[in-house]
């Protein structure tokens, strides 16, 4: 047993008053549920837009498809990255017009181009000739943008090899929609999922830079660069803050396009919502496997399956919280279903204060990102993830 005492600073994550109410609904509510606190999400969105006042606003509603969000972030001016029909179907259902909505999945079945055309989309991502021809045969006239491959290095949940392609695929691709009576119109990259290295998006913009030239040489004009998301929520490991990557990024940008920028758009998810959610969990178990093992297991009432999916490759390292104090020791976290997968960290140990006890209220911050909507419907009879959101 080591020495070292117990600490966590809850104000490093959330102020003390808004942390409180957090607690006040732990005593009255069955757990494990997420809260979500609007104003976290109104001061994120405001944050962005403040860093960032050149580029276009489109929330990647996969991170927290909340009716209350999308509304919130409809009124203070963002428009959607959406990436289905029923994406689609729910943001119009709220009154947003389809001209603030993107389709911005690269994998689309050719009815659901038609289906989204139908409804008035006119903007899609592609980055194949097969989904070029599908967009040419449904959705003829519309802007297309395509999506640059990264690596991903550098980012905890990278996106990369499964969407983009190669920029000599992509050069090809620009001139065939020029035949197909489509309008092409940008490019886009994702450099990954909190992405802690800055230096990613120096890379694509480069690549841009160098596709929107030699696309000119042919006499296409793109006008605009989707940067995707990437945009950092506050875990445990460290990086830097939003004001930081707004402004290298600006920078990468200018040096790029010294005679002006074209039409900017982000599609933050994650740097939105992460922050605003806190999820309060209980301990279910605790036990050890044998008498001398160094480690005990921690057993919650949450798990893989329940919402903490990004825990896979133990990628994602929520902040947690237990409200017990003296000294520590090493602990294997896990979830409550009965699937050998669902541990949540085995190889990085938590820390927890000895005197934790079975029913211990356990509080996992920076939560609001997604978490809830891929919280399976009832593995083992669990219900899905409760949401309260809360202003
Ligand atoms: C998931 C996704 C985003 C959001 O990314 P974050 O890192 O969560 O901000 C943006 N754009 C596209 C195309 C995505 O698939």
């Amino acid at each position: 047993m080591s020495k070292e005492m117990y600490s966590f600073s809850v104000e490093e994550y959330m102020a003390k008053d808004r942390f409180d109410k957090i607690k006040k609904l732990a005593k009255t509510n069955e757990t494990p549920f997420l809260v979500i606190n609007l104003k976290i999400v109104k001061e994120k969105y405001e944050e962005l837009k403040a860093n960032m006042p050149f580029a276009k606003i489109y929330y990647a509603i996969k991170a927290n498809p909340a009716n209350e969000i999308i509304k919130l972030l409809f009124e203070l001016g963002s428009n959607f990255d959406v990436a289905s029909i029923y994406e689609l179907d729910q943001v119009l259902g709220l009154g947003v017009p389809v001209d603030r909505i993107s389709f911005g999945n690269t994998i689309k079945k050719e009815k659901d181009i038609k289906y989204a055309f139908d409804k008035g989309i006119r903007l899609f991502v592609t980055d194949s000739s097969s989904d070029l021809e599908k967009i040419s045969r449904q959705a003829k006239g519309s802007k297309v943008f395509f999506r640059l491959i990264t690596e991903g290095s550098g980012a905890d949940w990278p996106l990369s090899k499964k969407f983009g392609a190669h920029p000599d695929k992509i050069y090809q691709l620009i001139l065939q929609s020029k035949n197909l009576d489509l309008e092409p119109y940008g490019l886009s990259f994702h450099v990954g999922s909190q992405q802690r290295d800055i230096g990613q998006w120096d890379e694509s913009i480069a690549q841009c830079k160098y596709l929107f030239e030699a696309v000119k040489e042919q006499g296409i004009k793109l006008k605009m660069i989707n940067m995707g998301g990437g945009f950092p929520g506050k875990y445990k490991n460290p990086a830097y803050d939003l004001p930081v990557y707004t402004k290298e990024i600006t920078r990468f940008l200018n040096e790029d396009f010294p005679e002006g920028l074209p039409e900017i758009i982000i599609e933050p998810g994650r740097s939105i919502v992460a922050d605003a959610g806190v999820i309060v969990s209980e301990i279910v178990l605790i036990s050890k496997t044998s008498y001398l093992s160094p480690y005990k297991w921690v057993y919650l009432d949450i798990g893989k399956f329940s919402g903490l999916i990004e825990t896979l490759d133990e990628s994602i390292k929520y902040p947690i919280y237990i409200e017990k104090s003296g000294t520590v020791s090493e602990v294997i976290l896990a979830g409550p279903t009965c699937d050998s997968q669902d541990i949540l960290y085995e190889h990085f140990k938590y820390k927890f204060p000895v005197k934790i006890k079975d029913g211990d209220k356990v509080y996992i911050f920076t939560t609001g990102a997604y978490t809830q909507a891929y919280s399976s419907i009832c593995f083992n009879g669990f219900p899905p993830l409760k949401m309260i959101i809360i202003e």
